[in-house]
């Protein structure tokens, strides 16, 4: 490309110095279209050798820093500057895809797979999904799970490529081992990834019998889940690489663990706290009593002090889930004066007595605690 070194890039898309961006890209539509060899058959050398010029001298103009360094430095600048060559080069193609695709259709998806060079792209696999049911306890403490799931892997007789093992590969008849496809539209060829090879150019000779040419199996596998302390319905754990198995060497999808924690009979989760209503008698309740209260870590004694109201609600520190950011969290016990809805004679004989003896102020409560300074600590 000795003479790309002499033609200025600016003469060469007819623009002055100071033009717009959008003078740029509309210059070198006009000269593209001008230029393509497609349009030009008679004179196809020379419009080849301007097309190449105009669009390496849009792919330098139009990107504003290497314009500033051409600007400044000329080419020479641009090659001392670690630019990629900006000598012709497939990317031309791509980047002319890039200016005319939104005119003509073209499909940046379809266009060869990948910008940059040609051959098939490597794509991640899919990502999967598992849902696992966990006890109220499994989510508190945390557990290991074993999970039993069906994927697809890469096919081990093949090594992922189809082919029987000894026979290799054959170029593919469709595009002739171009792994692509070219169609005439108008004054344009418009390339696509061969449907045959999938842009591999190359197709298997003979099948392999294990994967029937697929390159992967369905296999049923057993993997160990670790799920944390603390963890909550809707949880989301990711197992990278436990996915589907990508295409053409990219990389395999993640497998998402989707946990459900099911309820406990007693208590009510509010992130890392727990809460639990106990009903007491009155008579415990107005004496203080020693019960009995569940616990994540089985059961264990609780004082309830003398005088405690129907209503009333104990902290007990450190009592509830591990916290996921550290700690944990507390255990709010919530009292219930159960008051009896069947008295026997004899009963009904001491309430009495205790009645003419206990009066209770009847006007309404004043609402002006807050749940918290109801709240007893009890430092567990
Ligand atoms: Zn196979
Ligand atoms: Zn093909």
């Amino acid at each position: 490309m000795a003479n790309a070194n002499q033609v200025d890039y600016y003469e060469v898309l007819g623009v002055e110095r100071g033009a717009t961006a959008d003078q740029i890209k509309s210059a070198y539509r006009k000269a593209a279209l001008k230029w393509h060899p497609d349009r030009n058959p008679e004179s196809k050398q020379e419009a080849e050798e301007k097309f190449r010029q105009a669009s390496e001298a849009y792919s330098v103009l139009s990107d504003e820093q290497k314009r500033a360094v051409y600007d400044r430095y000329g080419r020479a600048g641009l090659d001392g500057r670690g630019f990629e060559s900006s000598g012709f080069n497939a990317s031309i193609f791509d980047e002319f895809q890039d200016i005319f695709g939104d005119l003509f259709g073209f499909d940046q998806n379809m266009g060869g797979g990948g910008r940059r060079g040609r051959g098939p792209r490597g794509q991640r696999g899919a990502d999967l999904r598992f849902d696992v049911s966990l006890a109220f306890e499994e989510a508190a403490a945390g557990v290991t799970k074993q999970i039993h799931l069906t994927r697809h892997e890469v096919c081990e007789t093949c090594q992922g490529t189809g082919a029987k093992p000894g026979t290799g590969m054959a170029t593919c008849r469709t595009c002739g081992g171009r792994g692509q496809m070219s169609y005439q539209q108008g004054f344009f060829s418009i390339t696509r990834t061969c449907p045959a090879c999938q842009g591999a150019g190359q197709v298997v000779r003979e099948a392999c019998a294990t994967c029937r040419g697929q390159g992967r199996v369905e296999r049923e596998r057993t993997l160990e889940v670790g799920i944390p302390a603390g963890v909550e319905s809707g949880t989301r754990l990711r197992m990278t690489g436990q996915g589907e198995p990508g295409s053409h060497g990219g990389p395999q999808g993640d497998l998402y663990v989707f946990l459900e924690v099911k309820e406990h009979p007693f208590f009510e989760r509010r992130g890392a706290d727990l809460y639990s209503t106990m009903p007491i008698s009155f008579p415990q309740a107005a004496l203080g009593a020693t019960i009995i209260i569940p616990t994540l870590h089985g059961e264990e004694e609780f004082e309830v002090p003398e005088g405690t109201q129907s209503g009333q609600t104990f902290r007990i520190k450190g009592k509830g889930l591990p916290n996921p950011h550290g700690g944990r969290g507390d255990m709010y016990i919530t009292i219930r004066v159960e008051v009896p809805s069947k008295l026997s004679r004899e009963q009904r004989r001491l309430v009495e007595e205790l009645g003419r003896t206990v009066k209770v102020h009847n006007k309404p409560v004043e609402h002006s605690a807050s749940f918290f300074d109801k709240v007893k600590d009890i430092f567990g």
